[in-house]
């Protein structure tokens, strides 16, 4: 091997291993780079922090070297919408961030008389995910296969607490199901 090759393969490999890794594993590693080196967590602060901008108060990504006492205690920069259940970043949310609808989906009558799902509950994710042609929303009449993201735009809404639950009303292939 030449020291040519040997200076490809490594970036690589890192790479790889960051793909492959667990969740938990690449949590403990991330923070501990963030324990050992100042500025990686100054740039992580940036990137996943955000904090009011003095002159309009607006959330932007958090910088850590505006310190004192007009200094506003900084939030999470990721949160997750309480309308569409996607994640999203405080700081770019606008009037048109989110579409979603403003009512659930229901199963059309006909995947009971036939029952196509054959082994699962009509009215669940699966049969949600299998077909979509056959939920209609409530509130525009619309199917899931129709009109995914929703009929309704406005701000993405931040969701109290944890993630949104398994019961999601759009956008479950977005979703990080627990
Ligand atoms: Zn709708
Ligand atoms: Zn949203």
């Amino acid at each position: 091997m030449t020291s040519e090759q040997a200076k490809n393969i490594e970036p690589d490999l890192l790479d790889h291993t960051i793909d492959t890794l667990s969740i938990v594993k690449l949590r403990q590693v991330f923070k501990t780079i963030c324990k050992i080196s100042p500025e990686a967590r100054k740039q992580a602060e940036k990137l996943l922090l955000a904090s009011e901008n003095k002159e309009d108060g607006k959330l932007v990504p958090h910088d850590n070297n505006e310190q004192g006492e007009s200094a506003k205690q900084p939030v999470p920069r990721f949160t997750f919408c309480e309308n569409c259940e996607k994640e999203f970043d405080v700081t770019t949310n606008s009037s048109t961030s989110c579409r979603y609808h403003t009512m659930e989906d229901e199963p059309d009558e006909c995947l009971y008389e036939d029952n196509p799902t054959n082994t699962y509950d009509p009215d669940s994710r699966e049969a949600r995910e299998e077909f979509p042609e056959f939920f209609t929303f409530k509130c525009c009449g619309r199917t899931r296969e129709e009109d995914q993201p929703g009929c309704a735009v406005g701000w993405h809404k931040e969701l109290d607490g944890e993630k949104p639950s398994k019961r999601a009303r759009v956008g479950y292939s977005n979703l990080a199901y627990a």
